[in-house]
This record gives C-alpha cells, structure tokens and sequence, in this order.
C-alpha cells in the first residue's frame, strides 16, 4: 500500500510504505543528487536522539536499502544533520556526531556516490579509522573499522562536512 504524505520533520512529499506482516511503517526517501544545496553544507550537530531521530535513522536504513548503498547520510535526503546510516554484510550501522578519532595506513580504491549517479573515481583514504559518536539509543559508542568498512565511515563523514567524491583530497 502506498500513500503520498507530508511529514513536518522531512518537510517534503515522501512515500510511506506499510509492511503489513511487521505492522510498522518505514519511509523510502527522495535522495538529493549533485548540485543540490544541502549537499553541499556542513550539516548541524544533533544535540539529542529523539522520537524523530529513531525515525529519520529507520527511513534512512529502508532508503539506502531500496537503492542498494552501502552508506547514506542525512544531507542526501535533505536534512542538513550530522547522522548517517551504513549497511554492510547483514550489518546496519546508525551512528549521529560521529568524529574520527584514529586513523592507520593509506588505500586507495574506486568510489560511487548515490547522490552523482554514473559517476567514480579513485579515491585515496585511511585504511583504518576509529569513529566516535552516539548511536539511535543516544550512547555514545566507538567503532573500529578497516578497509571497506572504513571507506564507508570516511565516505559518510565528508557527507556530513559537505564534501563530495567529485573534490575529494584526503
Ligand atoms: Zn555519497
């Protein structure tokens, strides 16, 4: 069942789909592609996890899914907040505030981005990084992450710091 509403927080038109087994109600959303504007800011630091939060981290989960990505970031969907989603081998990642905090060895591997379709480039980043922040619970956690994982982590950051593959310098 689809139905077109508007939603106060997103403050756009977005889809709402209700899965009639889990009886919950996810949302896909539009994802912002290059040149728009919010991509292009630093986004706010999220001073608390709220009922809204939970749900931006859960719509943004069901829209990196639909769109087979591996991370997403608030920007891309219009928000100009610092969350972002990764979703990696049976692993759902949420994490808000997040700041690198360690870094290890240098890798340089091919990047897309869902926000500039059709488009990759060769992009050197830390092998290895420590990033701290606060996850959907409002805990502040720390996560260790190498290689994919990691690419992923520095990929989502420069989202949130309005940085996009198409200027990227490590
Ligand atoms: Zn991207």
């Amino acid at each position: 069942m689809h139905i077109v509403l508007t939603c106060d927080f997103i403050n756009k038109s977005i889809y709402f789909i209700k899965c009639e087994n889990e009886g919950v109600v996810v949302s896909i959303l539009d994802i912002k592609k290059y040149p728009e504007e919010v991509l292009l800011h630093k986004s706010e630091f999220v001073k608390e996890i709220k009922k809204q939060e939970k749900k931006l981290f859960d719509d943004m989960v069901e829209t990196m899914i639909s769109a087979n990505g591996l991370g997403l970031a608030a920007p891309q969907i219009g928000e100009s907040c610092q969350i972002f989603v990764v979703g990696l081998e049976d692993r759902i990642i949420k994490i808000a505030n997040p700041k690198i905090i360690d870094v290890i060895g240098r890798e340089t591997m091919p990047e897309g981005c869902l926000s500039i379709p059709d488009y990759s480039a060769d992009i050197e980043r830390f092998y290895g990084v420590v990033v701290q922040g606060v996850n959907e619970e409002g805990e502040l956690i720390k996560i260790e992450a190498k290689g994919l994982l990691a690419r992923i982590f520095q990929h989502e950051i420069d989202h949130l710091n309005g940085k996009l593959i198409i200027n990227h310098k490590i």
